[in-house]
């Protein structure tokens, strides 16, 4: 993992042409506004670098989420996938939560003109200016989406933000994990099936956790990133070591993806499969069986 081993080295920060500032850690670049609406709130600067610790706290926790994801675990990289190709770097655009219209974050699924090198191509997140990265995984929640977005083009919200939502337990731990009893109960009925499909972020809680738990999916994340990934005031990113649902989470996205023609064949082909293709309620269905084909895999 070469790219993780530099990550924090190469941490600096320069200003833009835009008159954006710029922090730089390793893939990750954070874009933000020193002054104005778009400001980080919380502008303690304890290692006197310039730069809000709150930016370089977001950094690395992205960085932090993506080495136990495309490090630790073999989820699908963003930047070495077929969907984005020719792009190396990941943007945080630091936004007023007023201009994210109240949501903590955004992850988008096409690739920009880059902000820190204008002859580059990047992926981008934005999260808010009030969030503490120390309370909130909002950034490895957005990261997580770029990896979905890497591993299929499928969109249902259950399944995007409930994914996601799970996602978040790898940095900052959910207070207890939820009943696994009832999963078998959960795949097969059609009143939970109604549930799930309209479904969110709670979907997490009543799907994707429970499913981890069940197929005791439980895995630790390396000791080595424990003690490598600390915030600027030295506390550590990772609130421990345990990870549920790593293994299985791979699964059921690689299978979505041979899905996708399935799927697309509603509209044509996966060329005539657009976003709202992508996020269609037919899909649900094929989403489901996907979890249900890798749950029955091990029972
Ligand atoms: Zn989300």
């Amino acid at each position: 993992m070469k790219i993780f081993m530099t990550a924090i080295a190469l941490a600096l920060a320069f200003s833009s042409t835009a008159g954006a500032a710029i922090y730089q850690q390793g893939v990750v670049y954070v874009i933000y506004d020193e002054a104005g609406e778009r400001a980080v709130t919380n502008k303690t600067d304890k290692n006197s670098n310039g730069v809000p610790d709150v930016v370089e706290d977001i950094a690395t926790q992205v960085n932090a989420a993506r080495e136990v994801f495309n490090g630790a675990f073999n989820f699908t990289d963003p930047l070495k996938c077929e969907r984005f190709k020719n792009v190396s770097s990941i943007e945080i655009d630091i936004e007023s939560k007023a201009r994210l219209n109240k949501f903590q974050g955004i992850a988008y699924s096409r690739v920009r003109k880059s902000k820190h090198n204008p002859t580059d191509r990047t992926l981008f997140i934005k999260v808010a200016n009030t969030i503490n990265p120390h309370a909130s995984s909002t950034p490895t929640h957005e990261y997580f989406h770029l990896v979905q977005y890497a591993s299929t083009y499928f969109r249902n919200k259950w399944y995007l933000e409930g994914m996601a939502r799970w996602s978040e337990d790898a940095v900052i731990k959910m207070k207890r994990y939820p009943s696994d009893w009832d999963v078998p109960v959960r795949l097969k009925s059609k009143f939970s099936e109604r549930q799930i499909f309209h479904g969110s972020y709670n979907m997490a809680e009543f799907l994707w956790y429970p499913l981890a738990v069940k197929m005791k999916d439980k895995d630790k994340i390396p000791d080595k990133l424990i003690r490598k990934y600390k915030y600027v005031d030295g506390s550590r990113v990772f609130q421990d070591d345990v990870i549920y649902g790593a293994n299985v989470m791979i699964k059921i996205l690689h299978k979505m993806k041979t899905k996708e023609s399935l799927a697309a064949a509603n509209f044509g082909s996966l060329d005539d499969w657009q976003k709202s293709g992508q996020r269609d309620e037919r899909n649900n269905e094929i989403i489901l069986n996907c979890v249900r084909e890798v749950y029955h895999e091990k029972f």
